[in-house]
């Protein structure tokens, strides 16, 4: 059972980590792991929606792998004092137990934030305030404890930090591996594009032969009340820089290999076969590593001077926004 694999990693964790509860559910507690004592924070999210749970077999990989580092590692203990990284493996433990998308409620977490204004939503998909019954439900009006507790950590990061880095780990979209950013709502862009434009150019160069799709949500479809928007202009709102990566693995591949995986709920959202579940769980480290790094190297690459960012600018928005 995966909230088992859960507590186990986190027991493990104490002695390094602090373990800080954001909300309590039927199913246990949600928490978050605080390792290192530098300002900048790489913020690792899974389990966001209850099917998709190969997204905190990542985070439980990666946790697995610090665990491991840690006893020995000199370049990891410099870095964790020169950054932090927080880790929430499960923030929808009831979605997880009970293997649905939604938390006890059936709301949708990542349709639950308040609904902004200037929403152009993708009818139904995009999210629904109708009623819990039916998909994509994003609650009534309150944000659900588990949305409460998740917007609540990242100020508590961000009152401490000027910048902050999120992964949220999915799956069931699409064929390839696709990072998102927002905005989810309209096909607008974020007032700090250039930002992630030149963290994208980065990834390119480092990692030069990888496998994600870097692109606005939006292009995919638009939601009403995504949590991640919702975040991102409370930070930007506070002077901050904070990017939000949602990694929404491409299933697609993994039900076309092994098609009998259509017969199961689950099926659609994760990979059965071992051998692919263990692809899955290597495919992400690089990416992880790299997100640290530019995370404790941020200044080096988003203080970006006006004629630069026009430049960026302007490139970011022929790329993602004809
Ligand atoms: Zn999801």
């Amino acid at each position: 059972m995966i909230l088992e694999a859960v507590d186990r990693v986190c027991a493990a964790a104490s002695r390094w980590a602090r373990i800080e509860t954001l909300a309590e559910t039927a199913a246990g507690p949600v928490r978050a792991l605080w390792f290192g004592t530098g300002e900048p924070t790489l913020l690792v999210v899974a389990g966001v929606h209850g099917l998709e749970e190969i997204g905190t077999h990542v985070a439980l990989a990666y946790l697995q792998s610090l665990l491991a580092q840690l006893p020995w590692d000199d370049v990891l203990a410099h870095t964790l004092t020169q950054a932090r990284i927080v880790v929430v493996p499960a923030l929808n433990p009831v979605g997880l137990s009970q293997r649905r998308r939604g938390n006890h409620a059936g709301v949708d977490l990542m349709r639950n934030a308040p609904v902004h204004p200037l929403t152009t939503a993708a009818p139904f998909l995009g999210g629904q305030r109708l009623s819990p019954r039916l998909p994509w439900f994003g609650g009534y009006a309150a944000m659900e404890p588990e949305a409460r507790g998740l917007v609540e950590l990242v100020d508590r990061i961000l009152a401490q930090a000027p910048f902050a880095l999120a992964l949220d780990l999915h799956s069931g979209y699409g064929w390839a591996d696709r990072l998102w950013f927002p905005y989810a709502r309209t096909k607008q862009p974020i007032p700090q594009l250039a930002e992630v434009y030149a963290l994208r150019g980065l990834l390119d160069a480092t990692l030069a032969n990888h496998v994600y799709i870097v692109e606005p949500t939006a292009l995919g479809y638009t939601i009403a009340g995504d949590l991640w928007d919702h975040i991102y202009d409370q930070a930007y709102a506070r002077g901050k820089l904070l990017v939000p990566l949602t990694l929404e693995m491409g299933s697609w591949s993994w039900v076309r290999k092994n098609p009998l995986q259509l017969f199961s709920r689950r099926g659609h959202f994760n990979p059965v076969v071992p051998h692919r579940l263990r692809r899955t769980l290597r495919r992400h480290g690089p990416l992880l590593d790299f997100l640290l790094r530019a995370t404790v190297a941020h200044s080096s690459w988003s203080r970006i001077r006006p004629i630069e960012r026009a430049r960026l600018d302007r490139l970011a928005r022929d790329e993602w926004y004809p």
